[in-house]
C-alpha cells in the first residue's frame, strides 16, 4: 500500500488531490500518513476522517483546540504550527504533495527532499525563492521532484526521454487572466473580485490574482529555469485564450511536442500520484471540433510588467528570486486589502528589487533555509514600505 501526505489539502489543488484519492480507493488503497492546512478546520477534520489519515495539521495554533474537538473519537492525531507541518513532511510517506501556497510551501517541502522523498511539487514558491537550494538538496539526497504545476507536468510530459540540452526551446501558456482584453488604462480601477475570476481555471484566490496580473507567469518561467536548467532565452511565453495546450517542447531538429489537454489540475496532480504509469483520470475528454480553434499571440510587455521582472530575476541570480516572490506576496495582500491599486503590484515588486539588488550578499544564491527566509521577510518590509508610501485609493 502506498503512502501519501498532503501539504495544504484544503485549497484548491489540495481538494482535487482529496478527489482524486477518494476515486482511486480512498482509506481502503492508500496509507495517508498526514494532511495540513490552514484556516478551515472543519475541511481538514473531514478530509482526515475520510481518508482516515494518522495525523492532521494547521498552521495556526490558535485553531489547535477546534481541530482536537473535530477530531474527537477518531483517533487521529492533530498538530499545530508551521514547525509541525514541517514534522508532517518528515513522516516516511513515499508520495507528498506540496499544495500549501506562497513562501510558506517552503520549508515542508525542502523537508521531504532532505529525507530523500518523492515530492509532487505544485507550490511553484519553492523554486522561485530557492531554486539552487530545492534542485541541490534533491540531487544530493536523491529525492525525486515530480512537477504539479500544468505548464510544467506538460514540460516533462512532452520531453519524455529527450534530454533538454537537445531542445531549443520551451513554450508555456498564459490564458491572460481576467484582465486579458481590458483597456490597460483600466488596470488601475480593477477591483478585488474581478481579479479574483479567471476565464478558464477554477484555483486559489491568490493564483487567481497572480493570473491577471501575469505575476503567476512570471514565477513559472523562473520555476522553468530552475528545475529544467535551461537558458531564459529558450524560454518562450505565448498568450493561449483558450488554455487548451499548456506547453510545447521545440527540438533542435524543428520538431514540436505539444501537451494539449482540458484545463483541469486534476490531469497534472493524477499524473504525478500515479507516474510513472498512467491511469484513468477524471478529465474532461478535449473536443477539439467543438473548440473549433486554437489562438496564440506574443505578450505585451506593457500590460504584464511581471513578465520583464522575471527575466530581470533571472539574469541577476543569487536571492533575487526570493525578493521577487516576498515582494509580490506583500503586494498582493496590500492589494487585497485595499491598500494599493492593481497595477502597483509590480511597481512594488520592481522598487523592492531596485532596493535590494545592491546589499551585500544578493548576488549569492541562498544555500540555507533561514537565508532564504531573511530575504524573504526583507523584500516583504520594502515592499510593505513602498505600499504605505504609494497607496490609497
Ligand atoms: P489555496 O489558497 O486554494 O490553498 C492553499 C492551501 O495552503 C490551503 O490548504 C491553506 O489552508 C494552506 N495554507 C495557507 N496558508 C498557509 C500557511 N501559512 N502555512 C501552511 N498552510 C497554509 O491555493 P492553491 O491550491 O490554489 O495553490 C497551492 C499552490 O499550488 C500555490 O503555490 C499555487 O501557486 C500552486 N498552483 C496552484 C494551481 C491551482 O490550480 N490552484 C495550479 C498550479 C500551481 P486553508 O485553506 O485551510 O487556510
Ligand atoms: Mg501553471
Amino acid at each position: 500500500m502506498r503512502s501519501v501526505t498532503v501539504l495544504g489539502a484544503t485549497g484548491s489543488i489540495g481538494e482535487s488531490a482529496f478527489d482524486l484519492l477518494m476515486r482511486s480507493g480512498g482509506a481502503e488503497a492508500w496509507r495517508v500518513m498526514a494532511l495540513t492546512g490552514g484556516a478551515n478546520i472543519a475541511r481538514l477534520a473531514e478530509m482526515a476522517r475520510a481518508l482516515r489519515s494518522e495525523i492532521a495539521v494547521t498552521a495556526y495554533p490558535e485553531h489547535l483546540d477546534d481541530l482536537r474537538d473535530a477530531l474527537a473519537g477518531s483517533g487521529i492525531a492533530s498538530a499545530a504550527g508551521p514547525a509541525a507541518i514541517v514534522e508532517a513532511a518528515d513522516m516516511p510517506a513515499d508520495w507528498t504533495l506540496s499544495a500549501i501556497v506562497g513562501a510558506a510551501g517552503l520549508p515542508p517541502g525542502l523537508r521531504v527532499l532532505e529525507r530523500g522523498g518523492t515530492l509532487a511539487l505544485a507550490n511553484k514558491e519553492s523554486l522561485v525563492t530557492a531554486g539552487r537550494l530545492v534542485m541541490g538538496t534533491a540531487e544530493r539526497t536523491g529525492a525525486r521532484i515530480l512537477p504539479v504545476d500544468s505548464e510544467h507536468s506538460a514540460i516533462f510530459q512532452a520531453l519524455g526521454a529527450d534530454n533538454i540540452e537537445d531542445v531549443s526551446s520551451v513554450s508555456i501558456t498564459a490564458s491572460g487572466g481576467a484582465f486579458r482584453d481590458w483597456p490597460m488604462e483600466r488596470l488601475a480601477q480593477a477591483t478585488v473580485a474581478e481579479a479574483s475570476t479567471h476565464p478558464n481555471w477554477a484555483m486559489g484566490q491568490r493564483i487567481t490574482i497572480d493570473s491577471a496580473s501575469m505575476f503567476n507567469k512570471a514565477l513559472e518561467v523562473i520555476e522553468t529555469r530552475e528545475f529544467f536548467g535551461i537558458d531564459p532565452e529558450r524560454i518562450k511565453v505565448l498568450v493561449h485564450p483558450e488554455s487548451i495546450v499548456h506547453a510545447f517542447v521545440t527540438h533542435r531538429d524543428g520538431g514540436n511536442i505539444a501537451h494539449l489537454g482540458s484545463p483541469d489540475m486534476r490531469h497534472a496532480i493524477g499524473y504525478a500520484l500515479h507516474w510513472p504509469k498512467r491511469i484513468d483520470l477524471p478529465v474532461a475528454p478535449m473536443d477539439l471540433a467543438s473548440i473549433g480553434s486554437l489562438t496564440f499571440r506574443a505578450p505585451d510587455e506593457e500590460r504584464w510588467p511581471a513578465l520583464r521582472l522575471a527575466r530581470q530575476v533571472i539574469a541577476a541570480g543569487g536571492a533575487a528570486g526570493a525578493v521577487l516572490n516576498g515582494a509580490k506576496e506583500q503586494a498582493l495582500d496590500d492589494f487585497i486589502a485595499g491598500r494599493i491599486r492593481f497595477p502597483d503590484m509590480a511597481r512594488a515588486v520592481e522598487a523592492t528589487l531596485d532596493d535590494l539588488t545592491g546589499r551585500a550578499g544578493f548576488t549569492t544564491s541562498p544555500s540555507d533555509l533561514a537565508t532564504v527566509l531573511d530575504w524573504d521577510q526583507q523584500a516583504r518590509q520594502i515592499a510593505a514600505g513602498w505600499a504605505a508610501r504609494h497607496g490609497g485609493r
